[in-house]
């Protein structure tokens, strides 16, 4: 198998049975290191349902700050602790500003398990490009808050490419982000009569979707106001792409 994007939750911080906070699993090769996009609470207790090992996640990149995509950071650094787990390699953390102040404040609120003493912090500027392991990273600002990005990895090689919208409203950044992409891992908070200005609904999620010319429309990020399945419905009057509907556990090949 190529690369997999594992669906460690595809809800919001709302509980709901089948649907977590938000947090991804991306293996770019079969049995190589993991890369968690987003890491809400639940996201390291689903790794087992994945089959993952906590030692496997190499870095974790970030979209913003909420915590429905961010407190689980803190279980890793636990996790990790963990004299089960043996000697841990170094773990890098990828995020929009602030990423720094929340790993260095951490242990003085959540006490010295929080600390991360191998974690390299990386925070990055909207629109800055790196490269790791034969994979290109670049992020947009999006105006979900005022550090929230979206983001696009795709390998050096080519072959596949990801974009992950993290949260967003209808933004033209994203779309040009998501430009031609193979796949548009797309947040779908709300139906159509709860719109909000900073989420999308299955018509704006679609329409984003036919503006950038993606191949594939995966739906995700539901609040319980939303059924998923009826949201694929309508996505699917707007875009003619194939369209997947995220749940807990489900694995996508890429
Ligand atoms: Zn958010
Ligand atoms: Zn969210």
């Amino acid at each position: 198998m190529g690369a997999t994007l594992g669906v460690l939750g595809a809800g919001s911080i709302l509980p709901r049975v089948g649907y977590g906070c938000a947090g991804y699993a991306l293996r770019a090769e079969a049995g190589g290191p993991v890369t968690l996009l987003d890491c809400g609470p639940g996201s390291i207790r689903n790794l087992a349902t994945l089959g993952i090992g906590v030692g496997e996640v190499r870095r974790v990149v970030f979209s913003h700050y909420h915590l429905d995509h961010c407190l689980d950071l803190f279980a890793l650094a636990f996790a990790r602790h963990n004299p089960a787990l043996g000697a841990v390699g170094e773990l890098e953390l990828v995020g929009p500003r602030g990423l720094r102040a929340r790993v260095e404040g951490a242990p003085g609120v959540l006490g010295h398990w929080a600390a991360m003493p191998a974690a390299k912090v990386v925070e990055v500027e909207p629109g800055e490009a790196f490269e790791r392991e034969g994979l290109r990273w670049r992020s947009t600002a999006n105006g979900h808050t005022p550090e929230a990005l979206s983001w696009r990895v795709e390998p050096a090689a080519g072959g596949w490419s990801l974009v992950y919208t993290g949260d967003t409203g209808p933004d033209v950044r994203v779309v040009e982000l998501a430009r031609g992409a193979d796949t548009l891992l797309c947040e779908c908070s709300f139906p159509e009569e709860q719109a909000v200005a900073n989420h999308l609904t299955p018509t704006s999620a679609a329409e984003m979707a036919r503006a950038a010319g993606v191949r594939r429309l995966i739906l995700t990020h539901f609040y319980p106001s939303l059924d998923p399945a009826e949201a694929g419905r309508k996505a699917a009057r707007i875009f003619d792409g194939p369209i997947d509907v995220a749940c807990d556990g489900r694995v996508f090949e890429l």
